[in-house]
């Protein structure tokens, strides 16, 4: 009988790392970044060198202790190199998403475990890795990885005696998949991050059909949301966003979101050009837009044009705009845009016109560009960002709040979630039916066991605990 281990996403959100194990054949579901053990022993002003990364993670428990999955160059001090095997001990690692606590720590696992990955994650993560000027190695993912196998909806993945089946889920990134998972008869289905109520729950209801039509022995189930029971549709937030622009009449829209939840661009962008209003974007969010668009056309990435969409043309170096200010990746992807024509806006052109633009921010760095531009007084910010995935995301709110007042803005928070709610989760579950449930990715597991009191249900739930051996 297949066994299960919780490494990571037992009692925290994130940093999912589910081991599987049957016969000789061992496969990861996602390997995170745990955000929370990072945040107990690590920050801004603590990191660790290089040479004892894994050493100190693995110290702090922000990585597990296993043999023969880090890359052998990471292991050579400490208690790393205990670590060291000649051979693989895992056959691969399944990516259900590009967010960082599912995919984080992969940046760390040898290059002869394979790791799979739907072929939209793989560009956004190519993306993210060509926008950045600096790269540690924990950042790399696909730069320091040569073995990486992309899947689509549907696809089906031989690994020794597993037969794996990604399906597309909803969730608040492009190409989310949850998996269904056949070793040898014994049926496994396994979440990711997903949704119901966003604009594609079309594609999270496919996944429960196909998981309903096949019977699942174990679900393992996220449940970051268990203790919420309200859901806000990215439809509301669409016609939040149009009645607040509207009667922003005189001022500026300031609006920060996340890199990656491209369902928030297209509602924000549509209540933009409805109040006509152009959405403009930081340069790296236009960078991940414009390469989803040449490279998976499936995914239908609004396109850059006058008055609608346009990309935010930064000060950088001396902030005279001379070709001398950019470097890296900036200079080509500036010099790329102006060779296709593509709209480009100044903090100038904003500051005359506020009336004219809803401008979007990503990272509380760019909560800078506020001083470049000035909006008026009275000018709402919107925070309508998902939970923070990642490092520069994790809101220091103070800094922003303090931004925000200094320019007389009216704070607003809108936000529709990638995950879905109590009674969504409950729905996923009477739907499958499985034998056996394992919520993870929540740090309130137990609230599955209250939900389906008395329920038959209630007997079959199992909270992992980090480590410990599940016997399926
Ligand atoms: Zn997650
Ligand atoms: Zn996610």
């Amino acid at each position: 009988m297949p066994r299960l281990r919780v490494y990571g996403g037992a009692d925290e959100i994130g940093g999912n790392k589910v081991l599987i194990e049957s016969g000789d054949s061992r496969v990861f579901l996602d390997f995170g970044m745990s955000f929370s053990a990072k945040r107990r022993f690590f920050g801004t002003f603590i990191q660790p060198p290089s040479f004892a990364l894994v050493n100190d993670y693995l110290l702090t428990g922000v990585i597990p202790s296993i043999r023969g999955i880090y890359k052998r160059e990471l292991l050579r001090y400490g208690e790393a190199s205990k670590l060291v095997a000649d051979e693989p001990t895992v056959d691969a690692v399944m990516i259900s998403h590009a967010h960082l606590d599912h995919v984080g720590h992969t940046s760390l696992l040898r290059n002869d475990i394979p790791i799979f990955m739907g072929e939209g994650t793989k560009i956004i993560l190519e993306a993210r890795e060509e926008s950045r000027t600096s790269l540690t190695i924990e950042n790399k993912i696909i730069k320091h990885h040569n073995n990486i196998k992309t899947f689509r909806t549907n696809s089906k993945i031989k690994i020794g005696d597993y037969i794996i089946t990604p399906i597309h889920v909803d969730h608040s990134v492009p190409a989310a998949y949850g998996f269904y998972i056949d070793i040898n008869g014994y049926t496994l289905a396994y979440t990711g991050d997903l949704r119901m109520h966003g604009p594609k729950g079309d594609m999270t209801q496919e996944f429960i059909e196909y998981c309903t039509s096949k019977s699942v022995d174990t679900l393992i189930i996220e449940g970051t949301r268990i203790d919420e029971k309200e859901i806000h549709s990215e439809h509301r937030i669409h016609e939040e966003m149009k009645k607040l622009i509207s009667s922003a009449s005189d001022k500026l829209v300031v609006l920060m979101m996340g890199l990656l939840d491209f369902d928030r661009i297209r509602s924000v962008l549509s209540a933009s050009n409805l109040n006509d209003r152009t959405l403009v974007v930081p340069l790296r969010q236009a960078y991940l837009l414009d390469k989803l668009k040449r490279e998976d056309p499936a995914l239908e990435t609004p396109e850059f044009k006058p008055g609608e969409l346009a990309i935010y043309h930064e000060r950088r170096g001396a902030g005279e705009y001379s070709d001398t200010d950019y470097k890296g990746w900036m200079k080509n992807f500036l010099n790329y845009l102006t060779d296709k024509g593509y709209p480009l806006v100044r903090d100038y052109e904003i500051n005359e016109n506020p009336s004219k633009f809803v401008f979007v921010i990503n990272m509380l760095e760019d909560v800078l560009e506020l001083a470049r531009i000035k909006p008026p007084a009275g000018s709402p910010f919107v925070l309508s960002t998902s939970e923070p995935h990642n490092e520069e995301q994790m809101l220091e709110m103070e800094k922003l709040m303090n931004w925000i007042n200094l320019f007389n803005m009216r704070y607003n928070h809108l936000h529709a979630s990638g995950h879905a709610s109590a009674s969504e989760l409950i729905q996923i579950i009477e739907n499958i039916q499985p034998r056996r449930i394992i919520p993870i990715h929540t740090e309130k597991p137990m609230l599955f066991r209250e939900y389906l009191k008395n329920t038959e249900a209630e007997t079959r739930i199992t909270i992992p605990k980090t480590g410990e051996e599940i016997l399926l």
